[in-house]
């Protein structure tokens, strides 16, 4: 797995580490984390998940840079809206790419009194992760499949890393939702959606588990980018299969939604 820098994001276009290159912006959001969010999606991303929704925000060119200081005027203007528990959601692409940059934002975010979300496919754990993490109020933590071998090929990139990451949120206590992608015939085995329980669910700061089924809403951007889109063929799970996913974790967790 290539893990690039900032500077290695931006080059060619801005060498201030603090400047942040986004995919797009989503003013009222309310799937990446509690109430009413902005959420932000930044480009550039290190894995290539079979299943990704978003081709266009891997890419780690192509996006546009934008500072902190205008994220947080954008908040401002919302705040009347994010009520007890909205606020800042950060997402990808892979957020944690332009850690650097996050950083500032957090910094600053949480200054101004903005609650912070980092939504996260968590391969990354350095010192300035761990300082971001500092100003997370709350992580979602996609843990993509909990076989080594699995999670190789539904990602092209080790699971090593994420599960350090988990247990680094575990250990430091900082609240996370755990997120799962159900894709039939690559996720759904009911051996591994036990062992993925098994493993998380002594977890004491994960608040709940989201299922995220398949879908093929995205599929026409694969035609749009004129990339192959390796799950062409491969159907939205049943409500069955969904029902299936969301038994087998509620023996570990009591939080369970699907979304
Ligand atoms: S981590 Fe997210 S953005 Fe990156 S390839 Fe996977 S699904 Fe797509």
């Amino acid at each position: 797995m290539v893990i690039l820098s900032d500077p290695e994001l931006v080059e060619g276009e801005s060498k201030d580490l603090y400047m942040l290159n986004i995919h797009s912006i989503e003013t009222f959001g309310t799937h990446e984390g509690p109430g009413i969010r902005l959420v932000v999606f930044l480009q550039g991303c290190n894995f290539r998940c079979l299943y990704c929704h978003n081709p266009d925000t891997r890419p780690l060119k192509g996006g546009k840079l934008m500072k902190s200081e205008e994220i947080i005027e954008l908040l401002k203007k919302q705040k009347p809206y994010f009520k007890d528990n909205g606020g800042l959601t950060i997402s990808g692409g892979e957020a944690l790419l332009q850690r650097q940059g996050l950083l500032d934002l957090f910094t600053k975010a949480k200054k101004a009194g903005f609650n912070t979300c980092l939504d996260t496919n968590g391969s990354i754990l350095d010192e300035t992760a761990k300082k971001l993490l500092e100003k997370t109020d709350l992580v979602l933590l996609d843990v993509k499949h909990i076989d080594p071998i699995w999670h190789q090929t539904v990602t092209q990139a080790s699971n090593e890393s994420v599960l350090q990451f988990a247990k680094y949120l575990e250990k430091n206590s900082i609240p996370a939702w755990l997120r799962y992608v159900l894709v039939p015939g690559y996720t759904n085995q009911k051996e591994f959606l036990h062992k993925w329980g098994e493993y998380f669910a002594k977890y004491e700061n994960i608040q709940r588990v989201e299922i995220l089924p398949f879908h093929t809403y995205g599929f026409y951007k694969y035609k749009e980018l004129g990339i192959k889109n390796p799950l062409q063929d491969v159907p939205a799970p049943t409500e069955k299969e969904i029902k299936e996913a969301y038994n087998i974790f509620k023996q570990y967790f009591k939080s369970v939604y699907i979304r």
